[in-house]
Parts: structure tokens; sequence; C-alpha cells
């Protein structure tokens, strides 16, 4: 699946300009409402920006890995809460239905997420089933020829804006681990699913997070994600394996975008006579940081490249997304330093970023748990 590289070349172009004329121009109202103007959602579904990663025949651009993380990196040189927008619906929140649907699920949901009609939501985190997700607790019983849920899911972006949830529950309460999970496709307005007020977080304003909690919630058995139990857990981290492609991505680009305001102030700023920028201190920084981001740009590629050949890219995946999602927060942290105190002054766009790129150390596995994922491969290529 992949754009010509014509039409790619034009959407890409397209995507370049919306960054520069749209959305960076609404960064401080975003900031400033805590929420993205509906004006701007609707010129994302208008570039078909929700369907990127949904195959053409359901209506999607039908976009390659590689292509994706190209669109996602020029998208995130804009403030992170745009991406977030249509991120769960390009990425985690339509993925296990893509690899893994039937024709009927696709039929069903497919072509309004790719229009932006509706968007769609990944419900794997609890309260108590974060890192260690596969001990998740959410049940979904089998009762004639329907399932009910029963459970919260935490902290599930655009949960509030879905129309159709990814939901990860236990099928089989006697199998503890995962493969007792199984993953379904929930439309949020059914009776018995209640989402929470937005939470009220760090950085990122304009996105939403919420509580999910389902209370007897009946959904019928065409609603198992592929018609099969017991796959759900598996068919999450295939979806995060890839999302991990797109984050570093998201990461990159915010990073560019940084280095970028880094780079203006150290030009602009004088300081004992000079631009800032002159003093060799400060051009360590900035070298710092655009050898960072060649490091996590390159990287990126290379394992988007490989996971569109088809190789298994688990170990890459988690390489890209520990060190282009640490180096940003490095980058983000030199931006703030060659600002001075002009840098935690919220006139600054810096100060905003520094908090903004926190998160993405944190979601869709945390460093240590991508070290994890990276050390056991690393071993059972010893070990076999
Ligand atoms: C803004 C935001 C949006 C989110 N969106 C979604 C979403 O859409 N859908 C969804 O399902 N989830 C979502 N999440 C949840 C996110 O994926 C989890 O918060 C994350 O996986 C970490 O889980 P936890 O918060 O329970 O931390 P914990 O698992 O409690 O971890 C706490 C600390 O312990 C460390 N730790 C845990 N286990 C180990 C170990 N074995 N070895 C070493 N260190 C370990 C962690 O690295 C971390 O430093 C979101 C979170 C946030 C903050």
């Amino acid at each position: 699946m992949a754009l010509d590289n014509e039409t790619f070349g034009q959407v890409k172009d397209t995507v370049t300009r919306f960054v520069r004329e749209r959305l960076i121009p609404a960064e401080d109202t975003v900031e400033q409402t805590n929420d993205v103007p509906e004006d701007i959602i609707q010129d994302m579904r208008e570039l078909g920006l929700f369907g990127l990663s949904i195959p053409e025949e359901y209506g999607g651009l039908g976009l390659s890995m590689l292509q994706e993380c190209e669109i996602i990196h020029e998208l995130c040189k804009a403030s992170l809460s745009f991406r977030s927008v249509i991120g769960t619906t390009v990425g985690i929140g339509s993925q296990g239905l893509v690899m893994t649907g039937t024709k009927e699920q696709k039929e069903q949901y497919l072509p309004r997420l790719a229009t932006g009609e509706i968007s769609s939501s990944f419900c794997l985190t609890e309260p108590d089933a974060g890192s260690d997700a596969a001990s998740l607790r959410t049940t979904a019983i089998k009762d004639g020829d329907h399932y009910v849920l029963n459970g919260t899911k935490r902290y599930i972006t655009n949960a509030l804006r879905a129309g159709m949830l990814t939901v990860m529950a236990r099928t089989d309460p006697n199998k503890k681990g995962a493969s007792g999970v199984s993953a379904f496709l929930v439309d949020p307005s059914i009776e018995g699913v209640h989402i929470s007020k937005a939470d009220e977080k760090m950085g990122q304003r304009g996105t939403k997070t919420s509580d999910v909690i389902f209370e007897n919630a009946r959904v019928p058995a065409s609603a198992l994600l592929g018609g099969e139990e017991g796959q759900g857990f598996y068919t999450a981290m295939k979806v995060l394996d890839r999302g991990r492609l797109h984050l570093s991505s998201v990461a990159t680009g915010i990073s560019e975008r940084i280095i970028e305001e880094a780079l203006n102030y150290a030009a602009e700023r004088k300081q004992f006579g000079s631009p800032i920028g002159e003093f060799q201190l400060v051009q360590a920084m900035l070298a710092d940081s655009q050898a960072e981001l060649y490091a996590g740009t390159s990287m990126t590629r290379d394992a988007a490249t490989k996971f569109d050949a088809g190789d298994e890219i688990s170990m890459l995946a988690a390489c890209c997304k520990m060190f282009t999602t640490e180096a940003a927060g490095r980058i983000a942290d030199r931006a703030v330093q060659i600002h001075g105190g002009a840098g935690y002054m919220s006139e600054y766009k810096v100060e905003r970023f520094y908090r903004d790129v926190r998160l993405l150390r944190l979601y869709e596995g945390t460093t240590q748990i991508q070290q994890l994922v990276i050390g056991k491969n690393m071993l059972k290529s010893v070990q076999g």
C-alpha cells in the first residue's frame, strides 16, 4: 500500500502549506482555549488527513508507513495538539481494524473513519494496568449473541470525539495473561458506555483524554474484532509496534520546529555585543540537537522502509521510539536554555513545547518498556 510519488509529493506540499498558513497561526488560540477549533478539524477532514493510513479501497489515502511518517513529521512542525486530533484514527484506533478486521467490520467503519465523519480511540490502559497491559481486567462475557462489557479504561485519547472505540477486554477470565484478551469495535453511544470529562494535563492543551467506563454495555457478537476470541492483546501489540514509528515521526517533526525556534532566537538575541549564536557554547547546543534530529529521522525512515518491506520491526520500532522521544526531551531542554529567561516565559513557544514533548516518553510504552523490548529481542537473537 503506497501512494504514487507524484500524488504523494502534492499531498506533502499541501500539508506543509497547511502547517505554515493555518496551524502555526492558530497555536496560541489552541493553548488559550484548550481546544482545537472546529473549522481547523473540518479542514483536516477535507485534506484527507483522517484517512492517511486507511486503504484506498475504503476511501483513505493508503499511504505506506514511510509516507505516513513523512506526513506526520511535517504536521508536527506545528503544535502537537493538531496531530492528536487525527492521531488515534490514523494510528492505534483504526489499525487493529485495518490489520485484522473482517470484511463487514471494515465496510462498517473504515469509509467513515477515512473521511473523518467519525474518529476512533484505542482503549487498552486501565487504572491498574498500564505498562503491564496484559493484566487488564475489563471483561467481555458472552451472553447469547452479545458480549457484555464491564470495566474502566484510563487516559483514552479522543474518547470524547470518537465514533468507534477499539476496546481490549478479557473474554476468558480464567486465562490471566495475554491469551484471555479479545478486541471489540464499540460504538460509544450505546447504553452502558460512559465517557468522563477531559483530564487536566501538563501540556498538549487542546488534546482530550478521559476515562471510558463500561457498565453492562451490550455489544453484538459481530463487534468481536476479526471474529476470533483471544487475539486482542496480540493485535494491540502489532498496532503499537506500528504506532511507535508514527510517534517517532511526531518526535522528529516537533524537534525540527523546536530547533528552528532556538536557531532563530540565537541569531537575533545579542549579548556581549554579538548574537548569542556566535558563542561556541550555544553552537554546541544547536549542533547536538541537529545531530540528534538527523539520527532520529534517519532511523525512523530506515525502520519504516523495513516495515513496508514486510520485515519484523518490533525491536527497531522500540529503538526509534526510545531514541527520538528522549532526544525530543533533550532538544526542548536545550531550546529553553538557549532562550535564557525568555525560555521560561509562556510568551515564547519553547516553554510550551518543552511541556508538550514530555508526554512522548510516557505513552504507547514508556522508555523503560522500549528498553525491555529491545533487550528481550537482543537476547532472543542469541538464545533462540
Ligand atoms: C496523555 C496520555 C494519553 C494516553 N492515551 C492513551 C490511549 O489513547 N489509549 C490507551 O490505552 N492508553 C493511553 N495512555 C496510557 C499510556 O499508554 C500509559 O500511561 C503508559 O503505558 C504507562 O502506563 P502507566 O501510566 O500505568 O504507568 P506505569 O505502568 O505504572 O509505570 C510507572 C513507571 O514504572 C515504570 N515501569 C513499569 N513497569 C516496568 C518494568 N517492568 N520495568 C521497568 N520499569 C517499569 C514505567 O516505565 C514508569 O516509569 C495515555 C497516557 C497519557 C498520559
